[in-house]
């Protein structure tokens, strides 16, 4: 029967071998390892729909992979090796940059730097951005709707994008490309795929806003003596840059040693602070407008980027926290999202509880503070052997996701649910949002051969 399947694609975008299949079937946190009958790799939507076509004669189960960057375990197959996994890397054409519409379309593989570029190429932003930008994939970015670093200014994903192009479990294909602003005529369809973590469909292309380039940027860190001062410079930013503030990203003490210690960078504020906050500034004001602005909501212990350099480096010491943290050892990791106006008391809380239950772990919360989401990892304590602090998993997961309950919050704020998040999912939500879940799952995929076991 795979030789059906490779018939589809032909022998060349087919991997049969354990060996070439490895890179798509380890997670980037390497948390799964799964194992596939085949990859497959369709050049076009034709392709994919005569695969979801056979799939469902013959009742085999679809794992879609786009950039293999989802921190869920979403894209990786189960270990019976049993399903089939479909990277989208082929389906990689940028079809149109209007930019007199502010419209893009493209294909599901292409990788969100390239999106970037392509819309930057005619002089327009495509706003979405993530630090796993080079690798990540449009399809990703939607199957997961992505947040990343300028939602404060422009949204998640799911605000970027018009129109997509679908194949269904079917196999028939849904044209839903539009480049409409409004189109209030029945139900937004594309809004079930969106999210949905492969488990729906497979989007094969979609039109995507842009927006104007921003004229300039600017760039500050800010040393802080508790997240109570970043809520407070946040409401000060919004009050005096208005749209201009593009990013406000909380980093705490620990996660700037682990930068200067592990990733070669300097820390550029000479005091020591127990928290940072990286803000950014951009539009079509000038530099010197924005930095004026910028003057007028920093307090005194900031360092400013005088160059695009400067900007990128200061960035840097956010982008690569995940990188830096891996090199302390094992970390159980959270990402969750509270109202902004109780997030400093939500990280109060939760320190305190972990100092008291389990005072030698060492919390990472960091993010995005701007959209009240925040990356709480907990790494190992120093010198202890990873298996016994990965035994704590469930009761540090116990504290961080009943803090977020309590304050009315999210557990899944950013990367969804896929298969690590699963069981939680039923605690979190209620049985009638649940039963609407598995009804629109059981519409649309009804032999569940698309993604099965993730999610729902
Ligand atoms: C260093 C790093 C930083 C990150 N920062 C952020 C961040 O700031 N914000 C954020 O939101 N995420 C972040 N992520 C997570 C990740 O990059 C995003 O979830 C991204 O959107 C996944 O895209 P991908 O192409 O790699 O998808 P994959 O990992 O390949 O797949 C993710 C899910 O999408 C499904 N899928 C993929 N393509 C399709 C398709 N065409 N049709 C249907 N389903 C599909 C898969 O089945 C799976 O369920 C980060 C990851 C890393 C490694």
């Amino acid at each position: 029967m795979m030789e059906r399947f490779v018939e589809i694609v032909g022998a060349a975008n087919a991997i049969r071998e354990d060996a070439r299949m490895q890179p798509y079937m380890t997670e980037w946190r390497g948390t799964y390892q799964g194992r596939a009958a085949l990859v497959l790799s369709p050049g076009n939507v034709a392709e994919v729909s005569a695969i979801l076509k056979l799939a469902s004669e013959t009742n085999t189960k679809i794992v879609t992979q786009g950039g293999n960057t989802g921190l869920t375990g979403a894209q990786i197959p189960f270990e019976h090796g049993r399903e089939i996994l479909l990277s989208t890397r082929r389906l990689n054409r940028v079809r149109n940059v209007d930019a007199a519409s502010d419209v893009m379309i493209v294909e599901a593989g292409v990788t969100l730097a390239q999106a970037q570029n392509a819309a930057a190429a005619e002089n327009r932003l495509f706003p979405l951005s993530l630090a796993s930008e080079g690798s990540c994939s449009i399809g990703g970015n939607i199957a997961t709707n992505a947040g990343g670093t300028a939602v404060i200014a422009y949204g998640n994903m799911r605000d970027l994008v018009l129109g997509l192009e679908v194949v269904l479990a079917s196999g028939e294909i849904w044209n839903g490309i539009k480049a409409l602003r409004k189109d209030n005529a029945g139900y937004d369809l594309k809004q079930m795929f969106i999210g949905s973590e492969g488990t729906l469909g497979i989007i094969t292309a979609a039109s995507l806003r842009l927006f104007a380039q921003p004229r300039a940027r600017v760039v500050a860190l800010v040393g802080l003596n508790s997240p109570e001062e970043a809520i407070a410079l946040y409401a000060q930013a919004r009050e005096i840059a208005g749209l201009s503030l593009t990013a406000l990203e909380l980093i705490p003490r620990f996660g700037l040693d682990i930068m200067v210690k592990h990733m070669g960078k300097g820390n550029p504020i000479a005091k020591a602070f127990p928290w940072y906050v990286l803000i950014e500034l951009s539009g079509a004001d000038s530099f010197i407008s924005l930095a004026e602005r910028m003057l007028e909501i920093l307090p005194e212990n900031a360092a400013i980027a005088q160059s695009e350099r400067q900007a990128n480096e200061l960035w840097s010491l956010r982008e690569g926290l995940s990188e830096a943290q891996k090199f302390e050892g094992a970390s159980i990791k959270h990402d969750v999202s509270v109202p902004i106006s109780s997030l400093a008391e939500f990280i109060r809380q939760a320190l305190a509880e972990l100092a008291q239950k389990f005072p030698r772990v060492r919390p990472l919360p960091f993010g995005h503070l701007g959209d009240g989401n925040l990356h709480f990892n907990i790494s190992q304590p120093e010198g202890e052997n990873s298996a016994d602090f990965r035994a704590k998993t469930d009761e540090i997961n116990a504290i961080l996701h009943g803090l977020t309950r309590q304050f009315g919050g999210s557990i899944a704020a950013e990367h969804g649910i896929g298969r690590l998040k699963r069981e939680l999912l039923e605690q979190v939500k209620s049985p009638v949002e649940m039963e609407m879940m598995r009804g629109l799952k059981r519409m649309l995929d009804p032999q569940n051969i698309l993604n099965p076991g993730k999610v729902v």
